[in-house]
């Protein structure tokens, strides 16, 4: 089971204090997505992994933190934008990572955490939107060294089906293949170029590949 515990911060944007939810501890049961969305019990821990400020609207995985490059920050946002929600919140927090510090590693896992509350929503488009977002910066990530795993190429490709870019799925699968992938994972790149050729866009899980 997951446990919660609450502790007060102070906002390191704005310095006003506000209480805050921590994971003591969470597990996960069963197999995670095509996108590595991880099972439950931890895929429900997602809504408090992400630390908001509800005076100044600034999101962080720890709010008491700012960039380590203050100037840059508060130059770029003098402002914050208050997000109206969670998938907002997290966009946000990718939008720090990819224009203050140009980390796109973390930009991509904020973006994609927004995708994920996106869908629990039942927001189709926000959804989309988001993808978008973690493919600009996978494509960073493609780019430079190393060269990328098939593994990774999986995700990527799983992550522009879901957002109907399935060219470009098509071609990371291409990619990955030529690295010619062995046993579990040349299974699953299987099952998701099926999924791409019948422009499927649904989520679909590891444990759906041809034993
Ligand atoms: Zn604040």
């Amino acid at each position: 089971m997951t446990t919660y515990s609450s502790k007060t911060v102070v906002c390191a944007y704005c310095g006003k204090e506000t209480e805050v939810t921590e994971i003591n501890s969470t597990n996960a049961f069963g197999p995670c997505d095509l996108d590595l969305r991880p099972p439950r019990m931890q895929r429900s821990t997602i809504h408090v992994t992400l630390q908001v400020c509800p005076h100044c609207g600034y999101a962080a995985s720890d709010l008491e933190k700012t960039p380590e490059n203050l100037e840059k920050f508060l130059n770029i946002f003098p402002t914050l934008p208050k997000g109206k929600d969670i998938v907002a919140h997290y966009c946000l927090a990718g939008d720090i990572w990819r224009l203050v510090d140009e980390d796109h590693d973390r930009a991509f896992g904020m973006y994609l955490r927004g995708a994920w509350c996106a869908d629990d929503l039942g927001a189709p488009d926000r959804a989309k939107e988001l993808r978008l977002l973690v493919i600009e910066e996978a494509r960073h990530l493609l780019a430079a060294p190393p060269p990328p795993t098939p593994d990774f190429l999986l995700r990527i490709s799983d992550i522009a089906r879901r957002a109907m870019e399935f060219d470009y799925a098509n071609s990371l699968l291409k990619q990955a293949k030529d690295l010619s992938p062995q046993g579990f994972v040349a299974k699953v790149i299987d099952l998701e170029q099926k999924l791409v050729d019948a422009k499927d866009t649904a989520c679909h899980r590891v444990d759906e590949v041809e034993q």
